[in-house]
């Protein structure tokens, strides 16, 4: 069947050749790679993405869920045209209106954020937000659950995917390195165990004087749910101890709920980092959180008005200092709103879709006796192949098939399903009953195939 894929994306083979001349294994991000080579995309439009080779494919990664409407939708494009067309791509620098047009918007859906920054990506925000909390708090450390994901930078890039040799008890996690110039050098950040309360009890109580803010995907990578209780007693425990708990939404934002996974739990956190939807497609990132927190990077803190600026002062020592040459961008801005604006519409409509196709997927697995489920929530989803209904955290996902999982991918790209391999599923509203049935055709072909193979 490697051979079949193969056989398909010849020109996607031919191509990646020619990609490793000139980037590093051929890609410009590490995840964008899978063996024997990734498949070469030319063109998406709606939910369909179409290769070098010519092959169509329904897309579920979606720009890895950044692309809530799906690929070129008529609302956004239109926004971006307007705003190109009448008032300019970068207002050179300055503050401009849908700064706050956009900040509205975010408020009306995270009451919790009152106060926000823009950055580039969710990697940024992440950033921004822990050097916020730092600065806040006094304190230097942070930490983050085992298996979950913040970007691409050091103080993050620690056991996401570690290996159960390494990782320590199930009840207190070890910091391992995710990449190379990465080290445990004593700034490492604590591993916390996702849905463990008495676990992260015992290392909050035992650590708080060291730590600044516990940051989390409150449902893991998308699909993994925190228990309500567990998500209370991280809120008790961080205000307790004088910990700002950030919600890393760039996955869950507009995508569990509008309002994303602090909807779901009614829960306010102290910061929230959002991404991926909110720039309709185009590189963005955010943070917002308490008023009083965000205020550290306010650049009119200690002076009075039109002192800032004059002898070199532009800032005091003690604001934090945050800036960007793109950050806000209007362009961005535009495909942003409009996207949400767009999806206050048909955000129900996307739910329906993601429930009818889970269920589906799993009356297929049911039936053909290949035991695939679904985890998720909203408009987001991942297909696990286990054989136990338990699916709490990272370490019951090692339990899982991946294996099979995989090939399972592999036949399904075949079929004109397309997600990375391994990758969740991310629907958009440009999913509709024609792409749905393609997808179940597919998961039939594929299943009742793999029951024969192992019968
Ligand atoms: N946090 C989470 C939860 C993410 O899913 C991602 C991206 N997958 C990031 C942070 C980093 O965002 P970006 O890729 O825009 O830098």
């Amino acid at each position: 069947n490697a051979l079949n894929y193969q056989s398909k994306t010849i020109l996607s083979k031919r191509q990646m050749k020619d990609a490793e001349n000139y980037l590093p294994g051929g890609v410009t991000a590490n995840i964008k790679y899978f063996a024997p080579y990734p498949i070469v995309m030319k063109k998406g439009k709606g939910a369909w993405l179409t290769d070098v080779d010519g092959n169509s494919y329904v897309d579920y990664l979606m720009g890895y869920g950044a692309l809530a409407l799906g690929h070129g939708h008529s609302r956004m494009n239109d926004a971006i045209t307007e705003q190109l067309n009448q008032d300019g791509t970068h207002l050179f620098g300055t503050p401009h209106l849908k700064e706050v047009e956009f900040a509205k918007k975010i408020q009306q859906y995270y009451p919790s954020i009152k106060k926000l920054r823009y950055t580039n990506s969710g990697t940024e925000a992440t950033q921004l937000a822990i050097r916020i909390a730092k600065v806040f708090t006094k304190k230097k450390k942070i930490a983050k659950f085992e298996g979950h994901y913040h970007g691409g930078f050091k103080e993050v890039l620690y056991s996401i995917n570690p290996p159960l040799t390494e990782a320590g008890a199930i009840d207190r996690p070890i910091a391992v390195p995710e990449s190379a110039g990465v080290e445990v050098d004593g700034l490492e950040p604590f591993i916390l165990p996702f849905n463990d309360v008495e676990g992260v009890e015992k290392i909050i109580s035992q650590s708080h004087q060291e730590i600044a803010a516990v940051l989390i995907e409150p449902v893991q990578a998308g699909f993994i749910l925190a228990e309500q209780a567990f998500m209370d007693k991280l809120r008790e425990l961080t205000l307790k101890y004088g910990i700002i708990l950030i919600f890393d939404e760039i996955k869950t934002g507009f995508r569990i709920a509008l309002g994303g996974a602090q909807e779901l739990y009614r829960i306010d956190p102290d910061i929230t980092t959002l991404g991926k939807i909110i720039g309709g497609g185009f590189p963005i990132g955010l943070v917002g959180g308490r008023e009083d927190i965000m205020e550290v990077s306010s650049p009119k803190r200690g002076f009075d008005v039109f002192e800032a600026g004059v002898d070199g002062k532009e800032t005091a020592k003690d604001v934090l200092f945050h800036s960007g040459t793109y950050n806000g961008h209007p362009t961005i801005l535009a495909a942003g709103l409009a996207t949400i604006q767009e999806l206050e519409v048909s955000f129900p409509q996307i739910v329906n879709y993601t429930m009818e196709l889970r269920k589906r997927i799993e009356e297929v697995g049911l039936k053909s006796g290949i035991p695939i489920r679904t985890y998720g929530a909203g408009t987001v989803f991942n297909v696990v192949w286990n054989e136990e209904k338990k699916l709490r955290h990272y370490r019951d996902l090692l339990q899982s098939n991946t294996m099979k999982r995989k090939e399972l991918d592999f036949e399904l790209l075949q079929l004109g399903v397309y997600t990375k391999p391994l990758n969740r599923y991310s629907i958009s509203a440009a999913h509709g009953d024609k792409e749905l049935d393609h997808t179940i055709s597919a998961y039939e072909n594929v299943c009742y195939c793999f029951k024969e193979g192992s019968g």
